[in-house]
């Protein structure tokens, strides 16, 4: 017999980040606090107003669906999604139904190091509601949500589990960061889920749930997992899976029983009369072009820089990071060619982006340049200075914005005659650990190294100065 196998689609609304808003010329601005400030006859449904499509939405639009690998479709329209509702004043949104912008595509994703690939099916146009925030026994509205370019994003149900859909969703949101289309901060509600959830024997589709209102990853995560483990005990038991739509309860962690699902007729779907048809030409979809992409820089970076799948995924969700690292690389290649490339990522993934992330910094906040970062790194490499001092000239860089220049003036290790003076001087001072050392204890070294070490405040190379020392003590001898 099959095995029971869950199958996942996921509908994701992202709201675009323009100036103005889809249909007329209010701000779209989600700082915003004041209510209702952002609103005119248009976004609040006005008798005999007209409606007027934001081209800049349009593009954004396009270059997700040309990122997703959708076939635009040269000929679609706006379409009337009848319901009613309070955050909706028109009683109906401005949606696509018949014919989207954009059909038939693609994301291609890893879990961990797993190669996976999801169908989008198609990626629309509408207009955001209202929002509406419940009281203790009222509610208020405010309308500068209404009318802000919200996108649709529906994908085949082709992901398998609770973990594959958060995997998913962080690639779709790194890849509309790319695109600059929207910051998709699901804390600020500019990017939200619904899952539908369903369980059978093998390939076949079971009876579908649909999980609404999803407002974070972690949610949508635990309330797929919840609800392929209800259907899997309900299928268990024989009994059976009733199509409808279940909310998810932030507290308990599991999902609850809404409604039964309306059907699409519920909401007469017809074509919007007050605005034209997208009529889109091939030439201007060419002019919409699109920067490297997440899944592509992945490959490049590995191939090019022969990096781990850790390495490279720590650069690629750090953008700048990447540039950062691309430049310095190409900087000290043109001294060295034969550099440890691993010695300058370390120094990133680790040292840097460690510091950034303690002080809360942005590399794009400081001064400092890849030719900096080169020239430090080369003069590692001529034992001019140390890592230890790399480490802390970078800290500094990073907490205090101080130049790179000045910090190594004042950090070049000490000099080998001054280091031969101090040697000799760590010496006599500790007799007791020379003593041990001659009787072959080896702590003693590093308590001899240790001392030489606050001798001259870390300034040494101490590869050079442990040799240096044995040298010493056996002349002693
Ligand atoms: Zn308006």
């Amino acid at each position: 017999m099959d095995k029971l196998i869950p199958k996942i689609g996921l509908e994701i609304h992202l709201e675009l980040k323009t100036e103005s808003k889809m249909f007329c010329s209010c701000p779209n601005d989600p700082d915003e606090v004041h209510p209702n400030l952002n609103i005119c006859e248009i976004c609040t449904g006005q008798p005999g107003i007209l409606p007027t499509l934001n081209k800049r939405a349009l593009e954004d639009a396009i270059k997700l669906a040309k990122a997703l690998n959708c076939k635009i479709n040269e000929f679609n329209y706006f379409a009337r999604k009848n319901y009613f509702y309070p955050d909706l004043p028109k009683n109906y949104q401005i949606s696509q139904y018949e014919l989207p912008l954009a059909e038939n595509g693609y994301l291609e994703f890893y879990l961990k190091e797993e190669y996976k690939k999801v169908r989008i099916r198609r990626v629309h146009l509408e207009e955001d509601t209202a929002k509406i925030i419940h009281e203790n026994n009222y509610s208020l509205i405010d309308f500068n949500r209404a009318g802000i370019p919200l996108l649709e994003i529906v994908t085949e149900p082709d992901l398998k589990s609770a973990e594959e859909a958060k995997a998913f969703v962080e690639e779709l949101i790194l890849l509309i960061r790319y695109l600059g289309i929207s910051d998709a901060n699901p804390e600020k509600g500019e990017i939200r889920f619904e899952a539908n959830v369903s369980v059978n024997f093998g390939e076949k589709l079971g009876t579908k749930v649909e999980i609404k209102n999803l407002g974070s990853i972690r949610s949508l995560r635990d309330s797929i997992a919840y609800e392929i483990k209800r259907q899997t005990e309900l299928i268990e038991k024989g009994k059976e899976v009733i199509q409808e739509t279940r909310g998810f309860d932030e507290t308990k962690r599991i999902t609850f029983s809404q409604r039964r699902k309306e059907m699409a007729e519920d909401y007469r779907y017809f074509p919007e009369p007050d605005l034209p048809p997208i009529i889109l030409d091939q030439e201007f979809i060419n002019t919409i072009s699109l920067p490297e992409l997440p899944f592509q820089k992945r490959k490049r970076l590995k191939d090019e820089y022969n990096l781990s799948f850790k390495e490279v995924n720590v650069l690629v969700e750090n953008r700048e990071l990447a540039e950062f690292f691309e430049e310095t690389f190409s900087e000290i290649k043109a001294f060295d060619e034969n550099f440890d490339i691993k010695i300058l990522v370390n120094i990133l993934i680790n040292d840097l982006l460690g510091f950034l992330e303690k002080y809360q910094k942005k590399l794009s906040d400081l001064d400092f340049t890849p030719i900096q970062l080169a020239n430090l790194l080369i003069k590692l490499k001529n034992q001019e200075i140390n890592i230890r001092m790399v480490k802390d000239i970078l800290e500094e860089v990073v907490r205090e914005n101080k130049n790179v220049d000045l910090l190594l003036k004042e950090s070049s290790l000490v000099s080998n005659e001054k280091l031969d003076e101090l040697i000799e001087r760590v010496i006599s001072a500790n007799e007791k650990a020379v003593e041990d050392y001659k009787k072959g204890k080896e702590g003693a070294l590093q308590f001899l190294i240790g001392a030489l070490m606050r001798e001259t405040k870390g300034k040494i190379n101490i590869q050079l100065a442990k040799e240096l020392l044995i040298q010493a003590l056996k002349k002693n001898d």
